[in-house]
């Protein structure tokens, strides 16, 4: 019997077991993937994912990987162009962009090593329930077929990602729903030295490269949706079409000194939402409650965030201190109000197309030295969204740079 079972081993899945176990709990976490393994995912990791991974004792062994660090990150929408970076995070002064296959087999042995019983290779298919409805272990199958395996525990946590088995056995309902806006065809060349760049033109179409593992640089091109089909007919070349379109020397860069090493890997964007993220001796972390556009890199970094809120609460739960159920709720309440604001700027700017309250403050924020300090410390974690966003504060930006009256835009509605 243990006192948690984690259903998912990545980002989310394998810091709340970790963090589980550290505290005396036992913990089991399984994942039908066997690590290392890649996963769908661009994977640039913001200041304060990185500062919780310095806190779990983890960051000196990502650095070690020879994953290369940035310090100058480049965005531009439509014009606007905002370069810079943040101030240091708990000391962090660096962002890295680790393949998923280095981050997640560092997070799954964290989590074993704490003491958390790792089982690779199974297929969660069914929860058991007990008489009033109460999660109490999950049923699945190992990859060698042999059988229906049970497990039992005090608690059950979906951090099983997007398509997340558990919410479904739960019948987690959706809310906030967003329809997703744009898809991405994204790889890995050698050949080209480039920093971090993500730069949107005003045909609706978007680059972002980074540098990452093993001397290669992540390219990656986003569209609308709608012009997916027609993308996919010469996916190849198109790709290098916005390149040449967007950032005309990197497209030339890549055609002339740039090898594809891996295959050009495709996604329509599924739909943003939350998921009702706990119930009765369960709940639903990272991807599984709660997913975003990839667009501002945030998912990652709240995986682990959550991740680690709900082991406080859990561990408050196992302890005897309140309720489990109860403190598992607030947890859900706490990520929706944390979230909320970096939740709904992500929907709006992930369609591409600034509204007249984002072009204005973003326009105006490339003006000022210092508002674009605060805007890389927003985006790093130093400071909450509901900060810069400030309504005190967007007056002072706009007043600093003398910004015409009429296209002064306080609120986004
Ligand atoms: C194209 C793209 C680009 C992205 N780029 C970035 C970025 O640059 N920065 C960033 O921060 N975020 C990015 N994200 C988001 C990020 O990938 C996710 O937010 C993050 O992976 C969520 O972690 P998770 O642990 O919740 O879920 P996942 O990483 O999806 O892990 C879920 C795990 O559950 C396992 N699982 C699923 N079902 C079962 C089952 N039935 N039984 C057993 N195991 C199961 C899976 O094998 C998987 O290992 C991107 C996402 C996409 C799609």
């Amino acid at each position: 019997m243990y006192d948690v079972i984690v259903v998912g081993a990545r980002c989310a899945g394998s810091p709340l077991a970790m963090l589980l176990a550290r505290k005396g709990h036992r913990v089991l976490v399984v994942d039908r993937a066997t690590f290392p393994s890649d996963t769908i995912s661009t994977h640039y990791i913001q200041q304060s994912g990185l500062s919780l991974l310095k806190s779990w004792g983890l960051l000196d062994r990502l650095v070690a990987t020879g994953v290369p660090p940035i310090r100058r990150l480049n965005f531009s929408y439509a014009g606007i162009e905002l370069g810079g970076f943040a101030d240091p995070v708990d000391g962090i002064t660096e962002v890295y962009a680790p393949r998923r296959t280095v981050l997640d087999k560092i997070l799954v042995d964290a989590a074993r090593e704490a003491g958390a019983e790792v089982i690779e290779d199974f297929t969660v298919e069914e929860l058991v329930f007990d008489e009033h409805g109460r999660a109490t272990g999950i049923r699945g199958r190992s990859g060698d077929d042999s059988g229906l395996t049970e497990f039992r525990g005090s608690f059950v946590v979906g951090a099983d990602g997007r398509n997340s088995k558990v919410a479904e056995l739960v019948n987690a309902d959706f809310y906030d729903v967003v329809p997703a806006a744009c898809f991405i065809y994204y790889s890995y060349f050698s050949g080209v030295e480039w920093g971090f760049y993500h730069q949107t033109d005003t045909q609706h179409q978007q680059i972002g490269t980074w540098p990452t593992n093993d001397g290669m640089v992540m390219c990656a091109v986003m569209q609308r949706r709608d012009r997916f089909r027609e993308f996919r007919t010469n996916a190849e070349e198109n790709f290098h079409a916005v390149y040449d379109a967007i950032v005309p020397e990197l497209g030339q860069r890549l055609r002339d000194s740039g090898k594809r090493e891996e295959q050009l890997r495709p996604m329509l964007y599924p739909d943003n939402y939350r998921r009702r993220s706990s119930g009765p001796g369960w709940a639903l972390v990272g991807d599984a409650g709660y997913h975003r556009d990839p667009f501002t890199g945030l998912g990652i970094t709240d995986a682990m965030k959550y991740g680690q809120l709900l082991a406080e609460r859990l561990h408050e739960g196992l302890s005897g201190q309140r309720p489990i159920d109860e403190a598992v709720a607030e947890y859900v309440k706490l990520r929706d109000e944390d979230s909320q604001g970096s939740y709904a700027m992500t929907c709006s700017i992930s369609t591409l197309e600034l509204t007249p309250y984002f072009d204005a403050v973003f326009r105006a924020t490339s003006m000022s030295e210092g508002f674009k300090r605060r805007f890389f410390n927003m985006l790093a974690g130093g400071i909450h969204g509901d900060e810069f966003f400030a309504v005190d504060q967007l007056q002072k930006l706009y007043d600093e740079v003398d910004f015409p009256v009429e296209k002064r835009i306080l609120s986004p509605r």
